[in-house]
């Protein structure tokens, strides 16, 4: 078999790179390994938030809004889009100052935020207990969100597919043919596909995959727990997050609460099995935050992996050894939200060449150099 493109991993990236570069003509096949979704982006919170640390992440975050809110629109099936805001609770003095600083950046960068007080803070989620949650007050951007992941993954795959691409689910890339510093092509269950790039978007997997291509790169694999509850009368819109406590938590449209916390055994590597220690401590958080939410059981609970590179940020764009080796990771817990954005800029340069700043800033190159600058806006 013969495409121009090769990409692996069939999540969110995955699935919108196909979509954008077969809706340009250019001839797609995706491997994925099991099912789509079947990677972290089955397994996440699905939140989009503006409210970031640092410059790049904030604008990404921003123009990914606009994309997402005319995706249900482009892709012709709902994406169960929907903008109930993030409140991010501030616990203290120095994160009211620490709040304050990042407010001004959003602010400047065009993020409709503000810092909020405990009564607002009950105005917009009735449930939350501002003493029990040891909150001041909050930041609240209305315009952040949330889509629903399924959706929207699937909803790219088969418009790509009626665009031309050509997505193979259960079958796993194994070696990447690479010669002359340049990449040939890969083999998939057995069979060469040749290609003239080999977009990397395996997520958790990205650092095996890359080093069949000799590329070694510094991301690693972390596992994280997340709960979805019974469903309840809908009372909120917004998702709670705090960065000190790490918890996450919304209301989603069917009624059920989803959210996650960093669990007491959190480890690196690829551990599928859920602790107990988490959902004490996220039960105990919760219920801390929303008493009332200690007359409602838990549904299910499941494992996922952060792909985390060494500053939270995502590596992406075209490897400066290996031609046509194209990153497209590291996404430390938010490459859902950043996903329209991102794999634009990638599918314009494979498309057209065209050049983005984000391509040298968010390069595998940066871990070259001593001044790398950490968002430190996580939770999860
Ligand atoms: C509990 C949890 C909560 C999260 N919450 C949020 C959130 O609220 N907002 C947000 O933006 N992000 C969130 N994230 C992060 C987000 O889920 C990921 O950043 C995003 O889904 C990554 O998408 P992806 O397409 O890059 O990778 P994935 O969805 O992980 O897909 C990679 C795919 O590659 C496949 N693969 C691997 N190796 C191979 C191979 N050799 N051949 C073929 N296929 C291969 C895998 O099977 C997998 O399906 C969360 C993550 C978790 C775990």
């Amino acid at each position: 078999m013969k495409t121009d493109v090769v990409i692996i991993g069939g999540g969110i990236n995955g699935c919108s790179l196909a979509y954008q570069l077969s809706k340009k003509g250019i001839d797609v096949a995706l491997f994925e390994r099991k099912y789509i979704c079947s990677g972290a982006t089955g397994r996440c919170g699905a939140g989009i938030r503006q409210q970031w640390s640092t410059r790049e992440n904030i604008i990404l975050a921003k123009e990914s809004v606009k994309i997402f809110s005319k995706l249900s629109r482009e892709l012709k099936e709902d994406i169960g889009f929907r903008q109930g805001g993030y409140l991010v609770a501030i616990h203290d003095e120095k994160e009211l100052k620490e709040a304050e600083e990042r407010v001004k950046l959003q602010r400047s960068l065009g993020v409709d935020v503000k810092i909020i007080d405990k009564d607002e803070i009950k105005e917009i989620v009735p449930i939350l207990d501002p003493d029990g949650m040891h909150a001041i007050g909050a930041t609240f951007c209305p315009t952040d969100g949330h889509a629903d992941p399924f959706k929207t993954t699937f909803a790219y795959a088969r418009r790509a597919v009626e665009n031309g691409a050509k997505i193979f689910t259960h079958r796993e890339v194994s070696k990447i043919i690479v010669e002359k510093n340049k990449v040939k092509g890969v083999v998939a269950d057995g069979e060469r596909i040749d290609c003239n790039y080999v977009i990397n978007s395996a997520g958790a997997w990205s650092r095996i995959v890359a080093r069949m291509a000799g590329i070694d790169i510094p991301n690693r694999p972390l596992r994280k727990e997340a709960i979805v509850t019974e469903k309840m009368k809908r009372v909120f819109d917004a998702m709670v997050i705090s960065f000190r406590d790490g918890i996450y938590f919304s209301q989603q449209s069917e009624g059920n609460i989803l959210g996650g916390i960093p669990g007491p055994d959190e480890r690196e590597g690829y551990l599928y099995q859920p602790t107990f220690s988490f959902l004490n401590h996220m039960a105990r958080t919760l219920t801390r935050y929303a008493p009332v939410l200690k007359f409602v059981r838990v549904l299910r609970h499941w494992t996922g992996f952060y792909d985390v590179s060494p500053d939270a940020r995502p590596i992406i764009g075209e490897d400066p050894n290996i031609k046509g080796f194209i990153h497209c990771h590291g996404f430390s817990g938010h490459g859902f939200m950043l996903s329209p954005m991102v794999t634009k800029i990638i599918s314009d340069y494979i498309s057209d060449g065209k050049d983005s700043d984000y391509l040298h800033s968010l390069s595998i190159e940066r871990f070259k150099g001593k001044d790398i600058s950490r968002e430190v806006s996580v939770v999860g």
